[in-house]
């Protein structure tokens, strides 16, 4: 029996946007997600796109739960295909749902016919097919209202496909329809959370993780790079650049007012984000900031730290608590991974009194004594030297 996936599209993710190219970009999308599970062909026809297997290796069901994760997205079904002639459809139809039917108690059939050519409408393919299942499996019962099992039977132009109820694929907008952000990776509960919500909004990421060597190590690092691959189920392939951030930390440290390190050194890694950002054409900044969560997401210290740079920076979690970004970090799977305790720079050099409440001028002026000409010079040797690692959809 022919099995394929569809993937419909849903006229919300289409607004305002060019629906070809829309298309074209999906259809680009999920063979990229999808590479490493078997030969697929991949075609839309009817606001649908087609995801067929070609041959018995290709693996279906793990290429749908891909796409499960696809955004731009709006629902999902795994759908047997034959002809469009009644007799198939009533030969294909039990033997595909069996397994359902089996242990369903009641059921309903809903036909859709888009082949206005096709000799029967959509009621009487229902009533019709309803009978030969209920002969089928003696025991199922007809519930219109809400049935177990929603038999679904669709003749479109090239085939009748039938499947259970569709599936809720990942909404929001296909990856690429919303520009380019960098975002900003620490290897903790929140940034990859931020990552998957903007990657929902349609943007496409690179990641930016700063590392502080000797004072972090090869594990921290290496978490980091779990966390990318793991987000490409929802981002695509990200290009992660590690920074070595040590001089220009050892810098801020040696030479910076000590209550106002950790603002000197966000506002340093904003500085460098925004470098990698311009040179890899991506507009925006990423953080997984939450309002008032620690010292430095405070509005004073987020204004101090905006007053940075230039570029919008986004923090979608910004009015989440830690319980809801947790659940999100469960859903992506990043959760168990961004738990492991290895250091992230950020805490290290930490003084015991940080300021919560600096203002941009107590900012600007520490900066100012501390020599921003060399400190900028390391920021820009720091970007220049940081490591570009491809990474791949799993
Ligand atoms: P997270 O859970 O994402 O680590 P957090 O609650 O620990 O966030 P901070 O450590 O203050 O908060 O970091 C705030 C944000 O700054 C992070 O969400 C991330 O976007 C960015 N950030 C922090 N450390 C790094 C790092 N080493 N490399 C890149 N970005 C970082
Ligand atoms: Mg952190």
């Amino acid at each position: 029996m022919e099995q394929l996936i569809m993937c419909y599209l849903g006229e919300v993710a289409l607004k305002g946007l060019n629906k070809s190219t829309f298309e074209a970009q999906l259809i680009k999308t999920i063979k990229q997600r999808i590479k490493n599970l078997g030969q697929f062909k991949i075609y839309k026809a009817q606001s649908t796109i087609y995801v067929q297997p070609e041959d018995e290796f290709s693996d279906v069901d793990a290429a749908f739960e891909k796409i499960k994760k696809i955004f731009g997205i709006s629902s999902v079904s795994k759908a047997a295909v034959t002809e469009k002639d009644f007799d198939k459809i009533c030969r294909v139809a039990p033997e595909y749902l069996r397994d359902t039917l089996q242990r369903a108690r009641t059921f309903k059939v809903s036909a859709k016919r888009s082949d206005k050519s096709f000799p029967m409408g959509s009621p009487e393919i229902s009533r019709q097919l309803g009978a030969v299942l209920l002969r089928a499996f003696p025991h199922l019962k007809v519930n219109v209202n809400n049935p177990d099992v929603n038999v679904m039977v669709e003749i479109r132009d090239f085939g009748a496909y039938i499947h259970e109820a569709k599936q809720p694929g990942a909404g929001g907008m296909p990856v690429s329809s919303s520009g380019k952000g960098a975002l900003m990776l620490s290897g903790g509960i929140d940034s990859p959370v931020a990552g998957y919500m903007m990657a929902k909004r349609g943007m496409s990421i690179i990641g930016v993780h700063f590392a502080s060597p000797p004072y972090t190590g090869e594990r921290a690092r290496q978490k980091v790079i779990t966390l990318c691959e793991k987000l490409t189920d929802y981002t695509g392939d990200i290009n992660l650049f590690i920074v070595p951030f040590t001089a220009s930390q050892e810098y801020i440290r040696d030479h910076g007012v000590r209550e106002l390190f950790t603002i000197l050194m966000r506002r340093s890694m904003m500085r460098i984000t925004q470098r990698l950002a311009a040179k890899f054409g991506a507009g925006a900044i990423i953080t997984g900031e939450s309002l008032g969560q620690v010292a430095s997401q405070t509005l004073a210290a987020i204004t101090a730290t905006n007053a940075s740079v230039d570029m919008p920076i986004f923090r979608p979690v910004i009015g989440m608590d830690k319980t809801e970004i947790t659940e999100i970090a469960r859903k992506i799977d990043t959760f168990e991974t961004s738990i492991l305790p290895y250091e992230d720079c950020c805490t290290i050099f930490t003084p015991p009194h940080p300021k919560t409440k600096p203002s941009l001028e107590e900012v600007l002026a520490a900066e100012q004594s501390m020599g921003m000409d060399a400190l900028l010079k390391l920021e820009k040797e720091a970007a220049e030297k940081a490591e570009k690692l491809r990474i791949n959809v799993q």
